[in-house]
């Protein structure tokens, strides 16, 4: 089937009312239609679902959409049913269909009524649906939420990595189309790596958000106070304060209450009708505020949320990301502000003490992300999307001066010796050291793993004692945001030269490094 510019135009005015696509869906719709295996990456709200909505609709067959939220996958469906003639047009296959029902779902597909077919990963393992399906005519496959199929993703789900299996049990050569909006290199190698897609074409779009102005201040015990201030400087604006307690949000709200901010609670403790209740009071403005757990905000689309406040710093930039996204999605301004004190890592880390000992280096790794970020001196937006593996020029990037680093810049001193110092030191080493080991070697502090590999012993050991350790991390979070320097994820965060840190090594420049912030005095582990 030849498919011209002009066809997808007119469809997608047919089915959805739009007249132009978004970002990059035109491609990754074309290639979808020409069977390949896709994988888009794209930002929440980037319109990921109509990337394989429409090819699905144009093409015969049906399309399996495998997603794990439930009530997504509801929504979904009953949007599609409303621009269709026919209900049958798209299905949602679950546990929860009795068998009337699952006879009509079936009956639908095989007479090529059925264009998209939502199933749980659950549902799909089901031996009488993966026999049903072979039977049928699948246009190609679309796994959303890519990332649960990763440990290194925020939502990981074991029963995405039996996808590839069943996949193959369906039907030979059934395009995959895998789509995410967590765009860390580390959870795009593994979905590829799991779907058994290398050879996907890849569409990933920009995670810049150049509306909104992103802030860290330190915590300290006026962090309420400072809150209120901050709300009411911005009176009668919408917006999120999220909490990591249950019970720091009932407080928080009631403060923001006596201080005559209209504000309400929202967690996973509250019945489900006042939750519903104050959703809704927020969606339709009758409230300014939602002091909130992250139970608040899946499915919230109210485009003109002005700022969005973390009480607490979250456990992953991914978490942050996703949650300060939910500011400015209109284009109009959104401030993003957070609260850090190191003591909540500790806190953090302690949630995890007891889990698997896998997750616990996951988390550990993400949260030491957390801290870099909330301590660099470097632009905050640099910062995120090098984490997303994007490079970012603040001189001529969008929104290059929206936050608190590039318009209130800290001290900056020349810091060429030094970083090819800790360069040096990573080669003589055999790059196998974690950034605070690596600081100890540096500053000459020995420790059992240091001793016994003899490092106490060589010449460079204690070289970097002039400055202290807080200097030291801070050089090599910078030289690692140059680009100089690499974590290693598979070794949960074991320091790597680069090539360019190898060429610094062999010509030194010019290394203007910032003075970081100092939040207090436990940031030993701060990389
Ligand atoms: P994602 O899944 O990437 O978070 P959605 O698929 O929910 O994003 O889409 C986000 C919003 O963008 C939705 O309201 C959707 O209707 C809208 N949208 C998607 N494609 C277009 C388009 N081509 N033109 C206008 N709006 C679009």
């Amino acid at each position: 089937m030849s498919i011209t510019e002009k066809d997808l135009q007119v469809s997608l005015k047919k089915y959805f009312g739009f007249s132009k696509f978004k970002g990059l869906q035109e491609g990754v719709i074309q290639s979808i239609l020409s069977g390949q295996n896709t994988f888009v990456i794209m930002p929440t709200g980037g319109g990921k679902s109509l990337c394989y909505q429409l090819p699905a609709l144009m093409q015969e067959g049906t399309a399996i959409v495998v997603s794990p939220l439930i009530a997504l996958m509801k929504n979904q469906v009953d949007a599609i049913r409303s621009v269709s003639e026919h209900d049958g047009v798209a299905h949602v296959l679950n546990s929860s269909l009795n068998k009337t029902e699952v006879k009509q779902v079936k009956q639908d597909i095989t007479n090529g009524i059925t264009k998209l077919l939502y199933v749980a990963p659950e549902s799909l393992t089901k031996e009488d649906n993966v026999e049903f399906l072979r039977t049928v005519k699948i246009s190609f496959m679309a796994v959303d939420e890519a990332h649960c199929i990763s440990e290194w993703g925020h939502d990981f789900r074991p029963e995405y990595r039996n996808l590839r299996n069943i996949i193959q049990r369906i039907g030979d050569n059934i395009p995959i189309i895998g789509l995410t909006a967590t765009a860390t290199p580390k959870v795009q190698e593994d979905i590829l790596k799991n779907l058994g897609m290398s050879d996907a074409k890849t569409f990933k779009a920009s995670f810049n958000r150049p509306n909104l102005y992103y802030e860290i201040r330190p915590k300290t015990k006026t962090v309420d106070a400072d809150i209120i201030r901050f709300i009411k400087q911005n009176e009668g604006k919408s917006g999120i304060v999220y909490c990591l307690s249950r019970k720091r949000v009932e407080e928080l709200a009631q403060a923001l209450q006596v201080n005559g901010i209209k504000a309400v609670p929202y967690h996973a403790g509250l019945d489900a009708k006042t939750r519903s209740k104050h959703q809704d009071m927020f969606l339709m403005e009758d409230i300014d505020v939602v002091v909130a757990t992250i139970a608040f905000g899946m499915g919230i689309d109210k485009p003109d949320v002005r700022f969005v406040i973390h009480h607490d710093i979250p456990k992953s930039i991914e978490s942050y990301y996703q949650e300060t996204g939910r500011a400015g999605r209109d284009g109009g301004e959104g401030h993003c502000l957070a609260y850090y004190a190191y003591k909540d890592i500790e806190k953090l880390e302690k949630f995890m003490s007891g889990k698997p000992v896998a997750e616990q280096e996951i988390g550990h790794a993400l949260l030491q992300e957390v801290v870099a970020f909330a301590e660099t001196s470097i632009s905050r937006r640099k910062f995120i999307l090098h984490y997303f593996g994007e490079e970012f020029d603040n001189e001529t990037g969008e929104g290059g001066d929206m936050d608190d680093n590039v318009r209130y810049p800290k001290k900056q001193q020349e810091a060429k010796e030094e970083v090819k110092l800790a360069l040096e030191i990573v080669a003589s080493t055999n790059q196998k050291y974690k950034s605070k080991d690596l600081v100890n070697v540096i500053t000459g502090k020995e420790n059992a793993l240091i001793n016994s590999h003899k490092t106490n012993e060589q010449p460079f050991f204690g070289k970097g004692k002039d400055h202290d350790k807080i200097f030291w991390m801070a050089l090599i979070r910078q030289a690692l945001v140059a680009g100089l320097l690499k974590k290693d994820i598979e070794t949960y965060g074991v320091i790597k030269l680069q090539p360019a840190g190898k060429d610094f090594i062999e010509n030194p420049e010019s290394f203007m490094m910032t003075e970081d912030h100092v939040f207090d005095q436990t940031t030993d582990d701060s990389i």
